[in-house]
Order: structure tokens, then C-alpha cells, then sequence
């Protein structure tokens, strides 16, 4: 049987289109087929791959952990030197509130963790979510995220939660003295790279610190310098209470991680001590891993050049057939006027050697977001594919 079919048959499928090419390596920018095909990787595994795929830098941590130790016990029993190193870098990065690190295992799982904290801390259970936010696909997580369709079938979710609509003056008012938290990403990813207004995020700031709500913002995506700085918010002048943070937090391995006020954190330790625990979460090949990958990113200055090459994104996605273009640093939703024109530059794109697709809550947008690592000379040539791919659609 062809791996293909043993990959249909074995392997649970989560859609009946999955992209379905057979990678055999993954280096830098590009994945590489079974047939020896390039593929530039313009969604970078979701905002993992900020650095590239297995950066060198990333393969020897990998190698060298791995021969030193890998699982030992539970999360939080043994001092571990590649969590705590990899903690104490991630907390210099950050505000002076966030300084205390709780490692998972994935984005939902850090998502999951969040609430449980936040309803420790207020002793409150309401939460605020949005409309078109995704955190995750555990039932927790699942009941933050704003899609009636996806959430759906898994009713009873979790009781106590609003959703509002991003940027709306609802968002504002639904935040009171009962509330526990306002779980928001920074930049929306999946309804298409939505940026919130800066008015507005510091407004729902404002309203959280007046009723003591925890402010809970998703940077899973968004985060290691996707939207041109270290963390989103930082664009925004606000801080929040909890920070979420996962994909490329682990350099390639699997890492998430939510991280607060070490005083917040302490209401995890007692009554029942053990409040939140996990097997594999903090792997110490993966804190190795994300550790060099941060290093990278910061050492060879990927950030800067993230304007520069927003710049050249926005200079070169242009044409009649697209509707509008939302861009968030090296991140851009190109929409057009049906799922339909959409899917087929998509396949057009895949043909000519670029992967991408749509956003989970807006399937007429084409995602962007190549690894912060590709060159300004390669970013120009990608876009030129990209427009042949809509123009080829277009005159079809
Ligand atoms: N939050 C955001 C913004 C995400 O994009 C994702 C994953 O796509 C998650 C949370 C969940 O992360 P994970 O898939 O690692 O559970």
C-alpha cells in the first residue's frame, strides 16, 4: 500500500482535504517533497517556524539535550536547567509583571491553564471571549473560541462565557465586577490577521483594571516578532495579567506556556496544591530547543527587518481581483470575493512551489507568513509567484 493510502487509513483525519503531500525534509524556507519538489513555506507550520525549519542552532540544543536527558519526572519536581534558563530569558523579555513561567505541552493547554488561574485568582468563573478567536481545540479552550459551528457539536461546553465582537464598544461593556478574565488574542489570526484598535485594546485594559478582571492575551501566534516586535502588545502600550504563548516558543519542538505575576501563580500551589499539572509539559529538549531558537531570532536581528519586508509585501500583493489586504508585520490576509477564487490561487500557488491556505474563521483569505528569516530578494520573488498565481485564476 502507497504511504498515501497507509496515511489515509492510519493516520485520523481531521478533513477530507488534507493538503496531502509527502514531505521528506524541511530546511530554512522550504519543505521538500518526496519527489524532490521545493516548496517555499508561506505558513511558516502556523507561526512555528519564525526562524526557519531546523535551524542549525535549533539541531544541536535538539541533539545535545537530548543525549544529556530528556523526561524525567512530572512538570515542576526537579530543577531542570534547560526550563529554568529558558524561563529566565523568556521573563527578562517581558514586563516586570510577568515574570514567572508555567511551561504546557501546547497552545491549548497554556489556554487551559490561564483560565484555571484566572478563576483561582478572582475566585470569579465568568469569561469574555471573542468572536473569531481561536485558543485552542480541548473543551476548555474550546468554549473561549468564537465559532458557533466549531463549538457546536461539543456542547455542554464550559458555562459563563460571553462572546463579543473584536474592536466593538460591546466588548467594553460586557467587562464588570463578576467577570474573571477577557481571554483575547493581540492580533486576531484566524478570523485573518485583525489588529485591534489601539483605542479600543487600551480600553479594554482600562475596563479590566477597574473591576479587577484578568487580562488574558493570546500571543500563540502572534508572538516572536510575527507583527514586528518581540510580543504584539508591546505596540499597544498595555500589559497584560497573563500571557499565552506557544508555536514558535519551542523553536520547532512542542512547547506552550502561560506566564503571569509569580503572587498569581502561587494560587496554583495550594487548596488543592498541584493545580495544574502535566506530564510532558516544560520538556527539556523542547525549553532547549525554544532557548536556541529565541537566541537566534534576537542575535541575528530578524525582528528589525520584519517593517521592511511588511513593506515589500505590501508593495508587490496587488491586484484587481483582490478585495482587501489586512497586514500585521510579516502577516497578511489576502482576501477576495468567494472561498472559490481563493482556493484556486491557493492550488495555483501550492503548483508553483508556495504552500499557504485560508484562516480557519475567514476561508476567503489567503495567509502569509513566511518564516522572518527569508531574504528581501526571496520575499520579492514570492510575491511575484503569488501574483501570477491570482492573475493566472483571474484570465482562467
Ligand atoms: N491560540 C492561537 C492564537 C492559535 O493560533 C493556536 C493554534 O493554532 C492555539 C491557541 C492553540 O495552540 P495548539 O494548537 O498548540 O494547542
Amino acid at each position: 500500500m502507497s504511504l498515501r493510502n497507509q496515511f489515509l487509513q492510519h493516520i485520523a483525519q481531521t478533513s477530507n482535504a488534507p493538503i496531502g503531500l509527502e514531505m521528506v525534509k524541511a530546511e530554512g524556507i522550504y519543505i521538500h517533497d518526496a519527489d524532490g519538489k521545493a516548496y517555499l513555506d508561506m505558513i511558516s507550520g502556523f507561526s512555528v517556524a519564525n526562524i526557519g525549519h531546523s535551524h542549525p542552532k535549533v539541531v544541536v540544543a535538539v541533539q545535545q539535550q537530548a543525549a544529556q536527558y530528556m523526561h524525567l519526572i512530572v512538570y515542576g519536581e526537579y530543577i531542570q536547567q534547560p526550563q529554568v534558563a529558558y524561563a529566565k530569558m523568556l521573563t527578562e523579555l517581558l514586563p516586570a509583571s510577568l515574570n514567572c513561567v508555567y511551561f504546557t505541552n501546547s497552545g491549548a493547554e497554556a489556554t487551559e491553564g490561564a483560565m484555571k488561574l484566572a478563576k483561582r485568582v478572582t475566585n470569579r468563573t465568568k469569561m469574555i471571549g471573542f468572536n473569531k478567536a481561536y485558543h485552542g481545540s480541548t473543551q476548555g479552550a474550546l468554549s473561549m473560541i468564537g465559532d458557533e459551528y466549531f463549538r457546536n457539536a461539543y456542547r455542554p461546553l464550559l458555562p459563563g462565557i460571553t462572546h463579543v465582537d473584536y474592536n466593538s464598544q460591546a466588548a467594553i461593556n460586557a467587562i464588570d465586577s463578576t467577570t474573571a478574565c477577557v481571554i483575547m488574542e493581540t492580533v486576531q489570526a484566524e478570523s485573518g490577521i485583525v489588529q485591534p484598535d489601539p483605542n479600543w485594546i487600551k480600553a479594554i485594559r482600562q475596563q479590566c483594571d477597574k473591576h479587577c478582571v484578568l487580562l488574558i492575551l493570546d500571543e500563540i501566534q502572534a508572538g516572536f516578532g510575527r507583527t514586528g516586535s518581540l510580543w504584539a502588545f508591546e505596540q499597544y502600550g498595555i500589559v497584560p495579567d497573563i500571557l499565552l504563548l506557544g508555536k514558535a516558543l519551542g523553536g520547532g519542538m512542542p512547547l506552550g506556556a502561560f506566564i503571569a505575576d509569580r503572587k498569581l501563580m502561587a494560587t496554583l500551589t495550594e487548596n488543592p496544591v498541584l493545580g495544574h499539572i502535566t506530564t510532558f509539559g516544560g520538556h527539556p529538549v523542547s525549553c532547549a530547543a525554544g532557548k536556541a531558537g529565541l537566541e537566534v531570532l534576537l542575535e541575528d536581528n530578524y525582528i528589525a527587518e520584519v517593517a521592511a519586508k511588511e513593506q515589500i509585501l505590501l508593495q508587490y500583493i496587488q491586484h484587481p481581483a483582490i478585495v482587501a489586504r489586512r497586514a500585521s508585520g510579516l502577516w497578511m490576509a489576502v482576501e477576495f470575493d468567494s472561498f472559490a477564487t481563493n482556493h484556486a490561487i491557493i492550488k495555483k500557488c501550492i503548483a508553483k512551489g508556495l504552500i499557504t491556505d485560508w484562516f480557519l474563521f475567514n476561508d476567503r483569505s489567503m495567509r502569509i507568513a513566511p518564516p522572518l528569516i527569508i531574504t528581501e530578494t526571496e520575499l520579492t520573488n514570492m510575491c511575484k509567484l503569488i501574483v501570477q498565481a491570482i492573475e493566472e485564476v483571474a484570465n482562467a
